[in-house]
């Protein structure tokens, strides 16, 4: 039976430290990061427990690389440049297999944004995941979910409602979309195009739990309220199809997972957006989220995934 340090060493000690930010990475009590002048170190976390944010058969390398790009995901929404990660497993056992594919996963994804695993925890209990990300953005620049203005545009990355699919495909809906599994599965962080908004979006949030409760945290926050044309929600022709098939048109509005970026941009800066980015309403004074749909415009009521409801 490995020790919980040959444990690090074998599985997760693999790597040096690259950025040169980081002054100590894994092996001492703590790790030291340098904040360089003009910077802010920010800072977040987000726990995965096994039945509730993953199924028990889960694939290890899917896990290690959902977990940390959850996180990452976090670090894109608010403009921000990954630096580093640290990493809490608790485990029911210690099983090297397992361990393997899981690291694997973790650091691969770690190592294509240059992430360096500094530190963690290694305890003993029900299967939780937890890492905390951080990363560094220039001073006043980062994106929040409470700026946005009336009369911005709202924008969104990539297609809405592949992961949700990909979700209903594992709960047995029939349908071969190899992109809808990838996404649900081993979402990409919207990194590259969070540091592209930096100047230009107005307010900016990463689509966890549904583009309805997630733009709603920008309009609560904000102070501000929007209309959304549902014609212009980015589908895929698999999600399109789902859609007619089953008559569940809300899907790609309440289901969470996809890890896009919902931005707002104002007028004057809409020739800035990146590409691969579909303006999909506006913001307006009046509070709420209202839905146009076939010209008709209807407030929207139901709410994305929320935890304890
Ligand atoms: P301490 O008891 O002082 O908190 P630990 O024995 O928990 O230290 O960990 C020893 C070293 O290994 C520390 O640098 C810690 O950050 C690192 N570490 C522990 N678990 C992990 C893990 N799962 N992934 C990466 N580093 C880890
Ligand atoms: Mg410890």
């Amino acid at each position: 039976m490995l020790s919980e340090f040959s444990l690090i060493d074998k599985f997760f000690k693999k790597n040096a430290p690259k950025n040169p930010e980081t002054r100590l990475g894994i092996g001492d009590d703590c790790a030291l990061l340098s904040i360089p002048s003009g910077y802010e170190l920010a800072i977040t976390t987000d726990t995965m427990v096994e039945g509730v944010h993953f199924f028990s058969d889960a694939n290890p390398a899917q896990l290690g690389h959902k977990l940390l790009a959850v996180n990452l995901s976090d670090l894109a929404a608010m403009g921000v440049k990954p630096l580093a990660v640290t990493l809490a497993l608790t485990l029911p056992s210690i099983d090297e297999r397992w361990l393997s594919e899981f690291s694997e996963g973790f650091l691969t994804l770690a190592k294509f944004y240059n992430v360096d695993l500094i530190g963690g925890d290694t305890t003993k209990g029900a299967l939780t995941l937890t890492v905390q990300a951080m990363g560094l953005v220039p001073n006043e620049q980062a994106l929040k979910r409470s700026t946005a203005q009336v009369g911005d545009l709202i924008y969104i990355t990539g297609l809405l409602g592949e992961a949700g699919l990909g979700l209903k495909i594992k709960q047995g809906y029939a349908c071969q979309s190899e992109n809808a599994l990838i996404r649900f599965h081993e979402p990409m962080p919207r990194i590259e195009i969070g540091l592209a908004l930096r100047g230009i979006a107005s307010a900016c949030i990463d689509i966890s739990d549904g583009l309805v409760g997630d733009l709603g945290h920008i309009l609560n926050q904000s102070g501000v309220g929007a209309c959304v044309d549902f014609d212009k929600l980015p589908l895929s022709d698999d999600v399109k199809r789902y859609i007619e098939n089953t008559g569940d048109e809300f899907m790609p509005l309440i289901s969470g997972d996809d890890y896009e970026l919902c931005f707002t941009v104002p007028p004057s800066k809409i020739t800035l957006v990146p590409k691969n980015c579909t303006a999909i309403g506006i913001i307006e004074k009046e509070s709420g989220l209202r839905l146009k749909k076939f010209g008709h415009i209807q407030t929207f009521t139901a709410k994305g995934y929320e935890h304890f409801s």
